[in-house]
C-alpha cells in the first residue's frame, strides 16, 4: 500500500498492526548494532593464519632490510609494490605508513593547514577555507573539516558520482574551495561508484586555488560483494595525462581487508607531494610499524591474493546484504516509506526515508533496542536538510541478529512514515 495515497482509516489500522509488532519487538529487550561499519568476527577469523607467517628472526628481514629496527620512513618497498599493484600506481608515489588511512588523510589535513602546499600560504593563514563535501558522506571527513573550522559546501550525489557541474564552478570560480572529499568506489553510505566522465571531469578541472587538493579516499578499491563489480577509473593515470597530479591525495588501506585494528594504511600522491610530505613527516615519525608492513605482505603474496581473500569476506557479507535488500524490498517497497540504492561492493545501505522521519526512525530504533547511525550523520555539521538519510551497516551482526535488526528498522521507518501521512492528512 502506497502510505502517501492511503486514507485516514487505512493509515490508522496500519499504525495499530505496526504499534503492536513494535511493541513485541521492545519487549525482548534487544541489544543490536548496525552502527558502523566493522567486520564481524567471522570475516576477522579470515586474516588468522597472517599472525603465523613471521615466526623467526629470520623472517623478518625483508629483502635484506631488518623490518624490527627503525627507519624507513615510507614503508617497506614490498609493501609499497603490494599497493601499487593493487591501486595501478607506481611505487614511488606511495607512503605506505600505520594502521589507518584516516589518520594520513587527517595529517595531510594538518600539514596543509600549519605549512600549507609546497609555495602556497599555509590554509590556517587564509581568511577563508572551505571544502566540496559530496552528501551524503562519511561522516569522518566532515568531522576533520569541523574540527579546524574549514566551512563545508554540500555537493549532491548523483548516479554516478558527485554534481560534476557544481563541483566545476565552485572549483574554478572560487579560490577560497581548497578541496573535496570523495569516495569514488562503493561510496560511504550510497555505494555508489563513480563513472569514467565523473573521473576525467576531475582531471579535467582548472582549480582557482593553486592549491586546491581531491581527498580520494579510496577505501573500498577491492570490497566487492558479488560477480559483478564496479571499477573505478585511476584518477592518478588520469591527472597524469592532464598534468594536474599535485592535486591528488589517495588514499586506501587493510582495515576492511585484514584488520581494521591493525591493517596496513597508505596515501598516493605525485613526485613533489611525496617529496614535501616526507619533510614535514620526517620530524614527526621515524618509520612505521614495518613488522606489520611485512606480514600483509607474506600473507597476501600480491593483488591476487588479496583478490581472493577478499572474495571470501564477500561470501560471508553478500548473504547479510542480501537479507537487507530483500527485507527492505519486501516490506518497504511501494510503500513510498523509503528508497534505497543496491550496492555492489562496499559496507553500507543507504536508506532515504520518506522526508522528516529519519530522525523519528532513529529515535524509534533506539528506544527498542536497535543503534544505528545517528540521523543527519551522513551530511556535514549534522545537518540533513531534509532528515531523510540513514546509514545502515549489515556486516557487524550475524545473520540472525540482522534479520531481527532489519525488520525493526522497517517497523520503524513504516511507523514514522504512516504517522507523517496522518498528520498530512489531519
Ligand atoms: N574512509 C572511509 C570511506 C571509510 O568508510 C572508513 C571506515 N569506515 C575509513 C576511511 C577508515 O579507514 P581506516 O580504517 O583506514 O582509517
Amino acid at each position: 500500500m502506497d502510505l502517501r495515497k492511503a486514507s485516514r482509516e487505512e493509515l490508522a489500522k496500519l499504525e495499530a498492526e505496526l504499534l503492536q509488532e513494535y511493541n513485541a519487538c521492545k519487549e525482548k529487550g534487544l541489544k543490536l548494532d548496525m552502527s558502523r561499519g566493522k567486520p564481524g568476527a567471522d570475516q576477522l577469523d579470515l586474516s588468522e593464519a597472517m599472525l603465523r607467517v613471521l615466526a623467526h628472526n629470520e623472517d623478518l628481514i625483508a629483502d635484506g632490510l631488518d623490518t624490527r629496527n627503525y627507519g624507513v620512513l615510507d614503508g617497506i618497498p614490498a609493501c609499497r609494490a603490494l599497493f601499487a599493484e593493487l591501486l595501478g600506481v607506481p611505487a614511488k608515489n606511495i607512503i605506505a605508513g600505520g594502521n589507518a588511512s584516516l589518520t594520513m588523510m587527517y595529517d595531510n589535513i594538518m600539514r596543509l593547514w600549519v605549512f600549507g602546499a609546497p609555495g602556497c600560504t599555509p590554509w590556517s593563514k587564509q581568511e577563508k577555507v572551505k571544502f566540496l563535501c559530496p552528501v551524503p558522506g562519511y561522516d569522518r571527513h566532515f568531522a576533520i573539516c569541523e574540527q579546524l573550522g574549514i566551512e563545508m559546501i554540500n555537493v549532491p550525489m548523483l548516479e554516478d558520482g558527485p554534481d560534476m557541474n557544481m563541483v566545476k564552478q565552485y572549483v574554478e570560480g572560487d579560490a577560497t574551495v581548497k578541496g573535496i572529499w570523495c569516495v569514488p568506489q562503493y561510496s560511504n553510505p550510497e555505494g555508489k561508484t563513480y563513472s569514467d566522465d565523473v573521473v576525467r571531469a576531475f582531471a579535467n578541472l582548472t582549480p582557482a586555488a593553486p592549491d586546491f587538493r581531491i581527498m580520494w579516499d579510496n577505501a573500498y578499491c577491492v570490497h566487492h560483494l558479488y560477480e559483478k563489480q564496479d571499477h573505478v577509473l585511476n584518477l592518478f593515470t588520469e591527472l597524469e595525462k592532464t598534468d594536474k597530479l599535485d592535486m591528488l591525495f589517495m588514499f586506501a588501506s587493510t582495515s576492511k581487508i585484514s584488520y581494521p585494528g591493525a591493517g596496513v594504511a597508505v596515501m598516493v600522491c605525485s613526485d613533489a607531494n611525496i617529496a614535501w610530505t616526507k619533510k614535514i613527516m620526517g620530524v614527526q615519525a621515524i618509520g612505521p610499524d614495518k613488522i606489520n608492513q611485512l606480514r600483509h605482505v607474506r600473507f597476501f603474496g600480491n593483488a591476487e591474493g588479496v583478490a581472493m581473500h577478499m572474495q571470501r569476506h564477500a561470501a560471508i557479507l553478500a548473504p547479510k546484504f542480501d537479507v537487507v535488500l530483500e527485507t527492505l524490498e519486501r516490506r518497504i517497497g511501494g510503500t513510498g516509506a523509503g528508497t534505497w540504492h543496491k550496492p555492489a561492493g562496499g559496507y553500507f545501505v543507504s536508506f532515504d526515508a520518506m522526508p522528516g522521519c529519519a530522525s523519528k526512525i532513529y529515535e524509534l530504533c533506539k528506544e527498542a533496542g536497535l543503534v544505528i547511525t545517528g540521523a543527519g550523520a551522513t551530511f556535514p555539521y549534522g545537518k540533513d536538510a531534509n532528515d531523510s538519510n540513514l546509514r545502515i551497516a549489515p556486516s557487524f551482526p550475524t545473520t540472525e541478529e540482522l534479520k531481527v535488526a532489519i525488520n525493526l528498522f522497517c517497523t520503524c521507518a513504516l511507523l514514522a512514515a504512516c504517522r507523517k501521512c496522518m498528520a498530512e492528512i489531519a
